[in-house]
């Protein structure tokens, strides 16, 4: 399983995301396209590549 858990920017709501499953990353409740990976605790500057 690769779901993970990523924050709605729109409308601050949990998303579960598959992204094996799901190529296009939206919120299932406001349709926003800028989803934050939620991290446990600890707030880190992620480096994306
Ligand atoms: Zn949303």
């Amino acid at each position: 399983m690769t779901e993970e858990t990523y924050i709605c920017v729109g409308c601050r709501k949990d998303v579960r995301i598959d992204i094996n499953r799901i190529k296009k990353i939206i919120c299932p409740f406001c349709g926003y396209r800028i989803l934050k990976k939620k991290r446990a605790a600890i707030t880190k500057k992620v480096v994306v590549e």
